[in-house]
């Protein structure tokens, strides 16, 4: 028999900005994380004022703290997988670059957060080609939606056939894998597509019907880290990420005056 305490659980590292209402950022990583059974942690890039109704403002940790946050948990607790969130400006990003190299951060996704669904922006302008640069090549797999894809590659995503090309000019731009998501997209079922710069894959979960869907993007890329965290490779671990964020969209909730998170409770 085992006792309680004795077995480590998966650890995997969020490393984000945080949502005051709760929602989205790290407050919705950490609680995928331990939907998914999996040791959260976190490294604080920025804090939002937020609420249902969208951002009112951020502000920006000193790029020192974000590194020595990452620091202090690789060095000591040991990271099983990491993911990016809200990076927030070129700063920020050189040091997130330069201690994951250093520490060895990986697997890493990177969730290119650039704007909140009601169009807040998350990202300073000047940080877009960093997140280009310095970011992209060290990513395991970048998980853009199709409004960051356009800012990423400048390619407009219209139709399925469309998703592929987006999907090797992001390759190109040095992750090993990418996740395009296709969910606004018109059509019956919500399709990404997963390459590795030779095979595609499809995964397809059905569209959703509710506006409440604040943070999903971020709960999606957090569940696919705590699959990397446990160990499955990439493609078993964006399968695990469709199926959980699917059950936390149906399971998302009203909220505030705006719109609502979905949940992680699944
Ligand atoms: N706030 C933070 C800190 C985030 O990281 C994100 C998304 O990554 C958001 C807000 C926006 O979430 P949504 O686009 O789902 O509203």
């Amino acid at each position: 028999m085992t006792l309680p305490g004795t077995v480590q659980p998966p650890t995997a590292l969020t490393i984000a900005g945080s949502d005051s209402g709760g929602g989205a950022g790290a407050q919705a990583d950490l609680k995928t994380f331990l939907s998914c059974h999996v040791h959260g942690m976190s490294a604080i890039t920025a804090v939002t004022v937020q609420n249902s109704l969208g951002v009112t403002g951020f502000y920006e940790l000193p790029p020192q703290a974000v590194a020595e946050q990452i620091e202090s948990v690789a060095t000591d607790i040991g990271v099983g997988a990491a993911k990016t969130g809200m990076l927030a400006s070129a700063a920020i990003m050189d040091a997130v670059a330069e201690a994951v190299r250093r520490l060895k951060v990986t697997p890493l996704v990177v969730d290119p957060v650039a704007a909140s669904q009601h169009g807040d922006p998350l990202l300073r302008p000047d940080a877009l080609s960093a997140l280009r640069k310095v970011i992209l090549p060290l990513a395991t797999l970048v998980t853009p939606n199709l409004g960051e894809v356009r800012l990423l590659t400048g390619l407009e995503v219209r139709e399925r056939a469309d998703m592929d090309e987006a999907a090797k000019a992001l390759h190109a731009l040095g992750p090993q894998w990418v996740l395009v998501k296709g969910g606004h997209l018109p059509g019956g079922d919500a399709v990404d597509v997963l390459y590795d710069g030779s095979t595609f894959a499809e995964f397809a979960a059905p569209r959703r019907t509710t506006e409440h869907t604040h943070g999903s993007g971020d709960t999606l890329a957090a569940a696919i880290t705590a699959g990397l965290a446990r160990g499955l490779d990439v493609p078993a671990a964006v399968e695990l990420g469709k199926a959980f964020i699917t059950g936390a969209v149906a399971g998302s909730f009203p909220l505030g005056a705006g719109l609502g998170p979905v949940g992680h409770f699944w």
